[in-house]
């Protein structure tokens, strides 16, 4: 029996309305010349990292292959300017690990790899294949490779797939460009993931602030062409972050609940990011893996924001150089949004897969007051989309009380900020959830 589609979204506890600051959605992307040099890390996804495939001198081409997968749980990495092999060395990654990276000086010439060719896709193993071999993650953030999310267990059935365009980070809109610049690319690839994995519908989640994107997806999507049975249908969703987290957005969708610790297809989804299904569906028309992407570059101390198409591994130095600098001293840069980003210490790191923003601000807009003492307003519970009790798990985070954190659920706290963005006194709730998960986990190794 085929499912229904829901008229509208399911109500979702909690979260926050934020400002939306979306500055850069009308601005068409702007592609980035090629960079003197790339730095390649050989880990830009979550999982095993890759080998090293070349050496220091060697030639390479855009989309050669410069970083072996050798595990289940880890995305091939692809040349993103063709050149020579400067060096293989160890390099400092934002979030402070030491990884592997090839460094490539570039040729100008951006010369694609001779051996490329688009692959043939005719069954859900091809599919599979196709989003290992071109190096996929998600490209919402998470960094998880696209192949692993898409090789379902044979016990599990899925019958529903989720295109997450709700982009409810402020200032982000990479996304939002996507649809727009590209939505035959999207429902192409919409249409194999639909066909290849035998899914019964595929909802594309967008929100209420994206109308241009809205209209422009249900144009293509409710041509008989492509979609005789509509069975492909956009649903607008409540402009309220974290709206396109995965289990707050499963839930608008379909009214489902994924269980502690479990995962969307026990509840019959999968969640791929708009810019995720577009990448895939241009490396099956054109055989490029993925070696560039788009970056939002905004932020009070950017001299012209924008959006740009990056080739992977450019330094955001030379990202924001390229939209005209900075206007004002940077008092703090951000990869990714403000809500669920992290601040980075400087601009000398390379673009990786994951990253969809970089924001810059100036004193004004980075000061952060000084925490007070918690007035027991409960605003930090009511806006949890989780249904945790923040100020209770902060206690109890300080207290070290790890018996206590898992009793209250830490571990399903997704680290969105809505608590924090929400608390009056200013308590550092991200930070306390944060340590408190670090704490159940070492608790669990030591047991
Ligand atoms: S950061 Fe965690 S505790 Fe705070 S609102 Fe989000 S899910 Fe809830
Ligand atoms: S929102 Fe802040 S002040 Fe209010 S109960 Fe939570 S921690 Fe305390």
């Amino acid at each position: 029996m085929e499912l229904s589609f829901p008229t509208k979204a399911f109500r979702t506890h909690g979260g926050a309305h934020v400002p939306h600051h979306k500055n850069t959605s009308m601005m068409p992307t702007v592609e980035m010349p090629a960079p003197a040099r790339v730095v390649l890390p050989m880990q830009q996804h979550i999982g095993a990292p890759c080998v090293p495939a070349v050496k220091k001198g060697d030639h390479v081409y855009v989309g050669t292959v410069v970083g072996e997968a050798q595990a289940f749980v880890c995305a091939p990495i692809h040349a993103s300017v063709s050149g020579t092999v400067h060096s293989v060395e160890k390099v400092a990654l934002s979030n402070g690990a030491l990884a592997d990276a090839v460094i490539i000086d570039s040729d100008g010439l951006m010369e694609p790899d001779p051996n490329l060719c688009p692959p043939q896709i005719r069954t859900k193993e091809d599919l599979i294949q196709a989003a290992r071999d071109c190096g996929l993650v998600g490209l919402g953030g998470a960094g998880f490779p696209a192949h692993v999310k898409l090789n379902v267990p044979a016990d599990k059935k899925i019958d529903t797939l989720i295109i997450n365009v709700a982009e409810c980070e402020p200032f982000v809109t990479a996304d939002h460009r996507e649809a727009i610049e590209n939505g035959w690319d999207l429902l192409s690839g919409v249409y194999l993931l639909k066909r290849m994995l035998e899914i019964d519908r595929v909802i594309i989640a967008v929100e209420t602030n994206k109308p241009d994107v809205i209209d422009i997806l249900r144009r293509i999507a409710d041509d008989k062409r492509y979609d005789p049975d509509d069975r492909v249908r956009v649903l607008p969703l409540p402009a309220r972050y974290p709206q396109g987290a995965e289990k707050v957005l499963i839930h608008a969708c379909t009214g489902r609940d994924i269980p502690t610790g479990g995962l969307p297809a026990d509840v019959g989804c999968i969640v791929m990011n708009i810019s995720s299904a577009a990448a895939l569906a241009r490396y099956v028309e054109t055989g490029m893996p993925l070696v560039k992407r788009r970056v939002t570059i905004d932020g009070s101390a950017i001299a012209e924001p924008k959006n740009v198409f990056v080739p992977l591994g450019t330094s955001i130095h030379d990202v924001i150089e390229f939209c005209g600098g900075y206007s004002k001293p940077v008092k703090k840069l951000i990869s990714g949004g403000p809500m669920m980003g992290f601040a980075i210490t400087d601009d000398s790191f390379p673009v990786l897969k994951s990253n969809n923003a970089f924001l810059a601000f100036e004193e004004k807009d980075a000061i952060i007051s000084p925490p007070t003492a918690c007035i027991r307003c409960g605003r930090c519970v009511q806006a949890c989309p989780m249904n945790l009790v923040p100020t209770m798990l902060e206690k109890y985070t300080e207290m070290k009380n790890t018996e206590k954190l898992q009793e209250l659920d830490i571990m399903t706290c997704m680290e969105c900020g809505c608590c924090a963005y929400s608390c009056p006194a200013h308590h550092r709730l991200v930070q306390s959830m944060r340590v408190g998960k670090a704490l159940v986990k070492n608790a669990g190794r030591k047991s």
